[in-house]
């Protein structure tokens, strides 16, 4: 039993492979970037390397026809229609969608109608979708949502202090993103700890380009930092996270920026860009070293609000027993993590330096003996979580059918 996992963006497509015939394992993985344009390219990422390919593509279906006579040539796959199911990674799925749901044309009319809250990712999402039921309509299509994870917050976390039809009539709450992350970290959490999920209180740091914060009582996302859209919360790459909305009406109303422009200013100009001309975590280590003032005005805002995040948390949860740091950031700088935990012993986070500089993949602990917190680091796995949660529909589908 084969099945294939999506993120379908605007102009491209991360898939990966999975025999999930006996436990679930990966096959092979790949990327389509830049389609739509001039010269797109085609890469599998095979265990042993990788190997691409460059063409003109138009669209998504031109995309997965050739990913298909890529898996082909290499034996992985014969047809879509070999294919168990295909699982869709969803951004928005807004406060209809709390689980991983098969996909009929209800589903893609809900997924449709929530364009408006995601308009960068729901469209692309969807095309992905259309694409593969296309090409194979017997196959069946999964929706994994980023959203569900945090779709239990309570109401006291995911309401904003507005008046009530605001909430009730324009859905405009704190929805929360990257919950495949999150749910993935928690389980990767406790299985280090030696606990069920359930039996866990955690902080989640998914630490990318976009970075977000989870709150996790008891194994359920009870606060997350983004919000209503993925730019509240923390220091981004390239999005500023928590701002006064005051900003906003002075831009618009005093100085005359139209919503474009701000648009254009918090989703691609602020954040670490904004502070010191790169969202590249890496340059900004590079630059801070050589003594550049901005990128250490930057590395310190990025660490700073973390670690305000990580205070609140601890609040909020009454204890916690792990700090999970993931993401680009998260996984790959030990100089951020050391930074975001430096000042919180009394908290009872105490970073062992050795074992943290030493961290190289997979998951594992990086805290002190003395520390009664644990503090992990792991490589999240968005597509493994996808994968897991789509094989158990799969199971029960085939249950019914047999
Ligand atoms: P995305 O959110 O786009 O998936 P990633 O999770 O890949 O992003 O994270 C990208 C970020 O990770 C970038 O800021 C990049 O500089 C940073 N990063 C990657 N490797 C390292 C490293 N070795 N040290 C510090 N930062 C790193």
């Amino acid at each position: 039993m084969k099945l294939f996992v999506l993120n379908s963006g605007s102009s491209s497509l991360k898939y990966t492979l999975f025999d999930i015939s006996d436990g679930i394992r990966e096959i092979v993985s790949g990327l389509v970037e830049r389609i739509g344009e001039q010269e797109s390219t085609a890469t599998l990422l095979h265990k042993a390397g990788k190997e691409s390919v460059t063409a003109q593509i138009a669209d998504h279906h031109g995309a997965q026809e050739l990913v298909l006579r890529q898996l082909r040539g290499h034996g992985y796959l014969k047809a879509f229609s070999d294919l168990a199911g295909c699982a869709h990674r969803v951004v928005h799925g807004g406060t209809k969608f709390s689980e991983p749901i098969l996909i009929d044309q209800q589903v893609l009319e809900v997924i449709e109608a929530l364009i408006p809250l995601a308009p960068l990712h729901n469209p692309a999402n969807l095309e992905g979708i259309r694409t593969l039921m296309n090409l194979s309509p017997n196959t069946p299509q999964i929706a994994l949502f980023d959203t569900a994870f945090h779709h239990q917050m309570p109401e006291v976390a995911c309401r904003y202090p507005l008046p009530e039809e605001i909430f009730t009539r324009l859905n405009i709450r704190r929805y929360g993103f990257h919950g495949l992350s999150h749910h993935y970290l928690r389980d990767e959490a406790a299985k280090l700890l030696g606990k069920r999920p359930e039996q866990c209180n955690l902080i989640t740091l998914h630490l990318g380009n976009g970075a977000s914060a989870a709150a996790i009582r008891a194994g359920k996302s009870i606060d997350t930092s983004m919000g209503f859209t993925p730019l509240e919360g923390l220091v981004m790459g390239t999005r500023p996270g928590d701002l006064d909305a005051g900003i906003l009406l002075y831009l618009m109303e005093e100085k005359g920026m139209s919503a474009e422009i701000v648009d254009q200013l918090l989703n691609h100009e602020s954040g670490l860009k904004g502070l010191c001309d790169t969202n590249d975590m890496r340059e900004i280590l590079a630059q801070k070293a050589r003594g550049d003032r901005q990128a250490e005005l930057a590395f310190e805002m990025f660490c700073y609000r973390i670690k305000k995040y990580i205070g609140a948390y601890i609040a909020i949860l009454g204890g916690v027993d792990a700090v999970v740091f993931a993401g680009g950031i998260g996984e790959h700088s030990a100089t951020v993590r050391e930074a975001v935990c430096s000042g919180l012993e009394h908290l009872g986070l105490v970073l062992d330096r050795t074992k943290n500089r030493r961290f190289s993949h997979g998951a594992k602990m990086v805290h002190h003996p003395d520390s009664r917190v644990a503090i992990v680091v792991a490589q999240t796995n968005e597509a493994m979580q996808m994968a897991r949660e789509s094989a158990e529909i799969l199971k029960e589908l085939k249950m019914m059918n047999t």
